[in-house]
């Protein structure tokens, strides 16, 4: 608990509730159109491709790959310990959806574009509703 990073944590509505808390369970889910199959992140009422509101959560399997990311050395905010890596990643299922996030549990040295990631959660007990914020870290290589 002590040692968590500093976080800006998100206010949790009936759209995006699905997102930070299904970490509880160990699953990364997002809302999904039930018409297409597509992928609706931020969440939104209605899928951008077809106009259809019939969405539900979807799980997906987690992995993902490295888009882009930078190794940040200065402390802008109170934040995790330094140096820490920002990345974008890409969700295997919908390459097009692209998630801001960290990369831990390696070096900053290691991280690479194109690199194999899976999600991890990190719990946020608060008062109202606990949150798990979607991280992500290497797929070990056989
Ligand atoms: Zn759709």
């Amino acid at each position: 608990m002590t040692d968590l990073p500093f976080r800006i944590l998100p206010q949790l509505d009936d759209l995006n509730r699905t997102f930070w808390t299904s970490g509880k369970e160990g699953k990364l889910r997002f809302l999904s159109c039930e018409e297409c199959g597509y992928l609706i992140h931020p969440p939104a009422p209605i899928c951008p491709r077809d106009l259809s509101k019939k969405l539900a959560p979807r799980a997906v399997s987690g992995n993902a790959t490295v888009a882009t990311f930078s190794i940040n050395h200065q402390a802008w905010m109170p934040g995790p310990e330094l140096p820490y890596v920002v990345a974008i990643v890409e969700i295997d299922e919908q390459p097009s959806l692209r998630l801001t996030t960290n990369i831990v549990h390696c070096e900053p040295q290691e991280v690479h574009i194109g690199m194999k990631v899976r999600a991890i959660f990190e719990h946020r007990p608060d008062d109202e509703e606990d949150i798990w914020i979607p991280i992500f870290e290497p797929i070990p290589t056989a």
